[in-house]
């Protein structure tokens, strides 16, 4: 049947000015795609094309963006939703604004007697609630291997969690999903970082202690670890893994394990401390 929408979506294809030269370096940078079968990389290289059709980056002085890196963000943004229904999961936002370096940024926080602190943090991506996505460069040019890091997965969760309001770690889970389930997955990991933390500030947590600072984080940071260190948030938090391959219908450990079977010098993932802290 003929669709307006189908028919817009082939015009937008057929007019990008990406070509499946730019798709290969893309391929080449990002370790996170390999091992998705061909049905899936043309699923990604088209979504990626349509999100760089509905949505503006700003490059802010400093910042030289090519196709390339254009695609590869497009790329990171659209690996999540690569399994759910193509909805409008990234709408409220127009924006992808990328900043040369890492940047300041006022922070608020309640602590437990109610007392707001602020300061001034640095922040390597912000997502605002209605507002846009804010990325640091470098950040961006070091999201996309095995590595337990990825600032754009990491800042588009929040994205993903504030669609049913504010961000506290909670995404609108699929009907199949129960929301207990998620819920006691998720505050029980939380509770075990937090019980760890609270005993030794410095212990050495199985996930970026960042995780433990309120629940919308929890989310962001195991989402990003789903993706970019699969196998250390499954023996970190099974539950959460589950919870979160029934969110995302994907399951990265798998393809990650396949890899490592079929090349046995496949790289291992690794958890490098970040200097930095993501918003
Ligand atoms: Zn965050």
């Amino acid at each position: 049947m003929w669709s307006l929408r189908a028919w817009r979506r082939q015009r937008i294809l057929a007019r990008a000015p990406y070509t499946a030269a730019h798709w290969a370096v893309v391929r080449e940078r990002l370790a996170i795609l390999d091992g998705l079968d061909e049905a899936e990389l043309q699923r990604l290289f088209e979504r990626a094309v349509l999100f760089l059709h509905a949505k503006h980056l700003t490059a802010l002085p400093g910042v030289e963006l090519s196709l390339e890196d254009r695609l590869s963000l497009a790329a990171l943004a659209e690996l999540p939703l690569l399994h759910l229904a193509d909805l409008n999961w990234y709408q409220g936002f127009h924006e992808v604004l990328l900043y040369p370096d890492d940047f300041v940024s006022p922070q608020r926080h309640r602590d437990a007697s109610g007392v707001e602190h602020e300061w001034d943090g640095e922040h390597s991506g912000e997502a605002w609630l209605q507002g846009p996505v804010i990325l640091a460069w470098p950040g961006v040019q070091a999201s996309g291997g095995w590595d337990a890091y990825n600032l754009v997965i990491h800042e588009l969760a929040h994205k993903l969690d504030m669609l049913n309001g504010d961000a506290n770690g909670l995404p609108p889970l699929h009907r199949s999903m129960h929301i207990e389930a998620w819920a006691s997955a998720m505050q029980q990991a939380y509770d075990a970082m937090n019980t760890t933390l609270d005993a030794n500030p410095d212990a050495q947590t199985a996930i970026d202690p960042y995780a433990a600072e309120n629940p919308a984080e929890f989310f962001a940071v195991t989402s990003e670890y789903f993706f970019s260190a699969p196998d250390l948030l499954r023996d970190a938090f099974p539950a959460v893994y589950t919870q979160l391959a029934a969110f995302y219908r994907q399951d990265p450990l798998q393809r990650l394990l396949r890899l490592q079977a079929e090349h046995p010098d496949y790289q291992q993932t690794r958890d490098d401390e970040q200097a930095t802290t993501k918003g």
